[in-house]
């Protein structure tokens, strides 16, 4: 079980899950996205990400086709992604997780549009 939160603190989520890999993505979507270098994720099941707070700052951005993005609309956070199309899983952000994230094994994907490490 972890719990995570926005950068301003109004969504709130646990996950009822074990992560044991979490993914840096280095492609130029997830680096706009994340106004940074590479963005973290993690697929998890959708049924175990649970909601504590903050469903009404849940904003959405549609990326690329069929892919939405969700947010914080008050501090931008970017909570998780997902597309319709595949209702039982989202990705999530877990730089949002209150928990040391070094525990957690790493591995790089679209690194052709590395810039660093
Ligand atoms: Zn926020
Ligand atoms: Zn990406």
């Amino acid at each position: 079980m972890y719990k995570g939160e926005c950068l301003c603190g109004a969504v709130k989520y646990a996950i009822n899950a074990s992560i044991d890999t979490i993914e840096c993505c280095h492609c130029l979507t997830c680096r706009k996205a994340h106004a940074s270098a590479f963005a973290i994720g993690v697929t998890i099941k959708r049924a175990n990400f649970n909601l504590l707070a903050g469903n009404s700052h849940l904003a959405e951005f549609e990326s690329s086709k069929g892919k939405l993005r969700v947010f914080c609309n008050q501090c931008g956070s970017h909570i998780y992604a997902y597309r319709p199309t595949e209702p039982l899983t989202l990705r999530l952000r877990p730089a949002l997780l209150n928990t040391d994230l070094s525990q957690f094994q790493i591995k790089h994907i679209y690194t052709a549009t590395r810039l660093c490490l």
